[in-house]
């Protein structure tokens, strides 16, 4: 600072040195790994039980910070993928749940450490429109000095959002592997350096739906609204009439007579809010 030597850390980082020198080197490196020292601590968040802010050993496994200290996921739902490290955070699936967490193993599967964000989702998470959300905030954080940044991660946006909307070409995945690698390898800070892992990571990981968006024009985790449409299963709907109040769009009507209520796909703004009402599964996302 002012051409000064600096030291710029942060206050999780300050907040272990008065523990260092009271207790030792020795005391401190008896925690965590031999190449990972001490503790980390995570913000949990997302569709785990017990959210919060955890301390954790270097080298737990993500296992035990989801399941035995986050409680698991909620609504007994399937766990489906961790972003560790923040916004530029790489996604992990499930059989990444017993890896040890520190920084080297977290970078060796294209995530971070970062600052400590722990982000968990679940089945209903659609991972192609995870990147595209992760992305979009990038985008607007990206100060726009440098090129590869400023247009590498618009870019990549533009192509996640003809993805999600149905206009997604297989030449899509090579060319945003390509910009993703571009933008990794010459972007000026690490802002644009970072800014591809949740595309390069849900690539890699769940291509499966990125493909499914672009041939099958299927959003499995029922979240992106141009490929989505909501039914009533007839057989499982007594008319308890909770969605048609519930509807914002006055899309779902009453026949009367305990019969099955009547949605109107023209006038259905997608907002799912009758799929979360309905207590006995008759709505249907397909
Ligand atoms: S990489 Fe860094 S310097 Fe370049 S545009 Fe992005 S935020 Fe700015
Ligand atoms: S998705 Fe929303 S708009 Fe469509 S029928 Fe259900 S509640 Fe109404
Ligand atoms: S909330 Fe479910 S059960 Fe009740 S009327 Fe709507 S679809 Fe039928």
């Amino acid at each position: 600072m002012w051409d000064r030597p600096s030291d710029l850390n942060n206050v999780e980082t300050w907040a272990n040195i008065p523990l260092i020198i009271n207790n030792g080197a020795a005391w401190f490196k008896k925690i965590g790994t031999p190449t990972n020292t001490g503790t980390k601590i995570f913000s949990l968040t997302g569709k785990v039980n017990n959210t919060g802010l955890v301390e954790v050993p270097m080298g737990i496994q993500l296992r035990d910070i989801i399941f035995n200290i986050g409680g698991g996921i909620r609504e007994g739902k399937k766990f489906k993928a961790v972003q560790t490290g923040g916004p530029s955070g790489g996604c992990l699936p499930e059989s990444m749940l017993d890896m040890p967490v520190d920084f080297d193993a977290l970078t060796k599967v294209g995530s971070m450490m970062g600052s400590g964000g722990m982000i968990v989702m679940d089945e209903n998470n659609c991972m192609v429109d995870i990147a595209k959300y992760y992305l979009s905030f990038l985008e607007e954080e990206s100060c726009g000095k440098c090129v590869p940044c400023r247009e590498g991660i618009k870019r990549m946006r533009q192509i996640l959002n003809d993805i999600t909307s149905g206009a997604g070409k297989e030449s899509d995945l090579p060319l945003l592997e390509e910009v993703g690698h571009c933008l990794r390898d010459s972007a000026l800070c690490q802002l644009g350096g970072s800014a591809p892992n949740p595309v390069l990571t849900t690539m890699q990981y769940f291509r499966e739906e990125y493909i499914e968006h672009i041939k099958l024009k299927k959003c499995r985790a029922g979240v992106c609204k141009d490929l989505i449409t909501f039914s009533i299963i007839e057989e499982k709907c007594p008319d308890c009439g909770l969605c048609v109040k519930a509807c914002p769009a006055g899309a779902i009507t009453a026949v009367g007579k305990r019969k099955p209520v009547v949605l109107d796909q023209a006038k259905c703004i997608k907002c799912r809010t009758c799929y979360e009402v309905c207590k006995l599964g008759a709505v249907k996302i397909e």
